[in-house]
């Protein structure tokens, strides 16, 4: 057992910090020394990812409290751990805070612990500074004696996805356009949930490559096809559509943090779905190839889909 928070300091930073911790309680672990000292087991390897939210870029106020906020920007970021299927080990939090957010600290403080619950990831540390926009920026430490790749997509390999697309970039737009959310689409997008168990499920399972879900379910396939050399042949009929939702949004819509999935062997997508409460489909194969390329076909045409593009968060 690590030993209790040490004392901190006078001064505003440190009592923005003690702030937090009365919000987090036994959710953050050994802050207030130079650096966190943690324990992987023997075996394992490091897995580190970092992953940066920006009031106006990343979220608008008229759209997610900033408990909300907070909870999906810590999300967001522990779902790259669940994309190595790394079991989460801690996080660090460094936040950028306006004047005129000071007061604020707490219902976003409380947003980054409900996905520190959630996900059994102790917060460790972190930084808080003053800006002129609010920033969350979380350090995800998480291990594993066998990371999942994106590059060990092997022809012949099955693939699948978790989950039912479509909900945030259904809830995106009709947020754009001033309409009033389903509880469902909403949940979706406020709260996603970062697939970490299931990953680990996936891993012990035999797979050997996955990816998350950020940017959008056309743009992972192509990262993985690039980055492991093969061509993906998808059924577009077999790509799982949420109820409400359009099948462009499934296809396209980012920030799903759901996993694309590459495995050798054929999984138990029921005994998944009886572990998790969530969908496996089986949505294409991968192919031996010369140029990597994603090609998807609706059942029974020859006609190829265009699955488009992601979302590029330098594109205009
Ligand atoms: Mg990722």
């Amino acid at each position: 057992m690590e030993p209790s928070h040490i004392g901190l300091g006078p001064g505003r930073e440190f009592d923005l910090v003690r702030a937090m911790l009365a919000r987090w309680h036994e959710l953050a672990r050994a802050i207030g020394d130079d650096a966190a000292v943690l324990d992987i087991p023997s075996g394992e390897r490091l897995v580190v990812s970092t992953d940066a939210s920006v009031e106006g870029v990343h979220f608008r106020r008229e759209w997610l409290t900033l408990r909300e906020f907070g909870y999906r920007a810590t999300a967001a970021a522990l779902s790259d751990l669940a994309a190595m299927a790394a079991a989460p080990r801690g996080m660090l939090i460094a936040l950028t805070i306006p004047e005129a957010s000071l007061a604020e600290v707490e219902e976003l403080a409380d947003g980054i612990g409900d996905a520190a619950r959630i996900t059994g990831t102790p917060i460790v540390g972190g930084d808080v500074t003053r800006g002129r926009q609010l920033a969350v920026t979380v350090t995800v430490l998480g291990s594993t004696a066998s990371p999942t790749r994106r590059d060990a997509v092997a022809p012949g390999d099955i693939i699948y996805v978790t989950g039912v697309l479509g909900g945030p970039s259904a809830a995106l737009r009709a947020l754009e356009q001033g309409e009033t959310l389903e509880p469902l689409v909403r949940e979706r997008f406020a709260r996603p949930r970062p697939r970490l168990q299931e990953a680990q499920w996936l891993a012990q399972h035999g797979v050997r490559a996955l990816i998350d879900i950020s940017d959008g379910l056309a743009s992972e396939l192509q990262h993985l096809a690039v980055a492991s050399s093969v061509e993906l042949r998808i059924d577009a009929d077999r790509i799982p559509v949420m109820r409400g939702c359009s099948w462009s949004d499934a296809a396209h819509g980012g920030e799903e943090y759901e996993l694309v999935v590459a495995s050798a062997q054929s999984l138990d997508v029921d005994a998944f779905a009886r572990a998790f409460a969530l969908p496996l489909s089986e949505i294409g194969r991968a192919r031996r190839t010369e140029i990597p390329a994603v090609i998807a076909h609706r059942a029974g045409s020859a006609e190829r889909v265009d699955l488009g593009v992601g979302h590029d968060h330098f594109s205009s």
